[in-house]
């Protein structure tokens, strides 16, 4: 969404001889677009001071709305102070001077030579036809958007904002606009949890942010348009900061970043590698973990390991793999058919265990149940 900002330009205006109605009017006429207005700035016909006016407003807004002083006297200085402000010079431009000789003639006068001044417009400017009064607009392009000089005279300034500025400021913000992404990765809270965190973010329009539920993993899609890049990060960057602190604990990474990744990361870091015991989980952590060269292989332990008296039966397995990680994952249906995941871990002087009861559908079991044992080991890795 580009922001705006408008400079009445008038000594009048700031003396209170008139009244700024060209402010509220522009204002009026951005809101109707659905564009935002951050500042409005009312300056004297004083070149220099448009000049820093015009520097400062275009390095914050994408758009900035000048009007006033583009007539042909020297209180006119509007054309000067902008083409300064872009670093430009003044442009004698014969289209323009051939459009104020016609319409001085329609209403039945001759132009000066002091007209011929309106016809000077800042280099690279593009000129806006003034139909309804002789000052001629125009519009150039900055680093962050366009600046566009509309006359003082009220009543032309309307008929341009209706007629030509709309149209302007569709057609180059359309071309301008860019998207951008941002997936934010969780773990350990079901879909409908998150919903409920961010349930007020999701139904903002830009940025937009959706939920992406899979088996022990829900995605938070954020999308941006904006101008540019630039904007488009900065607009993400706020949403995932926001995000990220009301999520706090089940954030795992971003975009590419996978949880198995995450987890050897981890391990990789601390220099300490896992031994996997699984059942039931289709062998799915040793498999996602291989790859990272995290996982402790001591094929002949796995013999020793007795169901019934499980946790001893860890605990003994363990002082033969110490200072290692000892993970064992154990997917089952319980007493009411319901599946249920144990997992026990084991470092150094302590047993963590805790159960996950599933609730969705039997095909993503092995999944989900896989993801939430890594998750489960990423909580534990945050503490050593
Ligand atoms: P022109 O060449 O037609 O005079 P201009 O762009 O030079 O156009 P100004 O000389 O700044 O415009 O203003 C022309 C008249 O428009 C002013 O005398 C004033 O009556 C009116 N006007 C200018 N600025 C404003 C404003 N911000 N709000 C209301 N009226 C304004």
């Amino acid at each position: 969404m580009p922001s705006a900002e408008i400079i009445a330009i008038g000594t009048e205006l700031l003396l209170g001889e008139i009244q700024d109605t060209n402010t509220r009017q522009i204002a009026r006429f951005l809101q109707s677009i659905g564009i935002d207005l951050f500042r409005t700035t009312i300056v004297g016909d004083n070149e220099k001071r448009i000049t820093a006016v015009v520097q400062e407003s275009i390095k914050r807004a994408n758009i900035v709305i000048t009007s006033g002083g583009l007539g042909p006297t020297v209180d006119d200085p509007t054309r000067l102070a902008i083409a300064d402000a872009l670093g430009v010079d003044l442009e004698y431009r014969p289209e323009s001077w051939q459009q104020i000789n016609q319409r001085f003639k329609r209403f039945g006068k001759t132009p000066t030579e002091n007209n011929k001044k309106q016809a000077f417009i800042p280099k690279g400017a593009m000129v806006i036809e003034n139909q309804v009064g002789t000052a001629p607009a125009f519009y150039c392009v900055t680093e962050k958007g366009l600046i566009i000089s509309l006359p003082g005279v009220p009543m032309e300034l309307e008929f341009l904002l209706e007629n030509n500025v709309h149209e302007i400021l569709s057609d180059f913000f359309r071309e301008k606009s860019v998207f951008q992404s941002l997936t934010i990765h969780t773990s350990g809270a079901g879909e409908s949890v998150i919903d409920e965190i961010i349930a007020d973010l999701e139904t903002q329009s830009n940025p937009t942010v959706g939920i992406v539920a899979y088996p022990g993993q829900v995605d938070i899609r954020i999308t941006a348009k904006a101008i540019d890049n630039t904007q488009a990060d900065k607009m993400i960057s706020e949403i995932s900061t926001i995000l990220c602190k009301r999520l706090d604990g089940f954030v795992f990474g971003f975009n590419e970043d996978t949880l198995e990744k995450i987890v050897s990361n981890h391990l990789l870091d601390k220099n300490i590698r896992v031994f996997t015991i699984e059942n039931g989980l289709e062998n799915q952590v040793n498999n996602l973990l291989q790859k990272y060269n995290v996982l402790l292989s001591r094929p002949d332990l796995l013999n020793e390991f007795e169901t019934d008296i499980l946790e001893l039966s860890l605990e003994n397995l363990y002082k033969q793999i110490n200072p290692n990680i000892l993970l064992f994952s154990d997917l089952q249906p319980n007493f009411e058919n319901n599946l249920t995941l144990k997992i026990i871990y084991i470092y150094l002087d302590q047993l963590v265990s805790k159960t996950f009861l599933f609730g969705g559908h039997s095909n993503l079991a092995a999944d989900w149940a896989a993801k939430t044992t890594l998750n489960f080991l990423r909580v534990q890795l945050i503490k050593i």
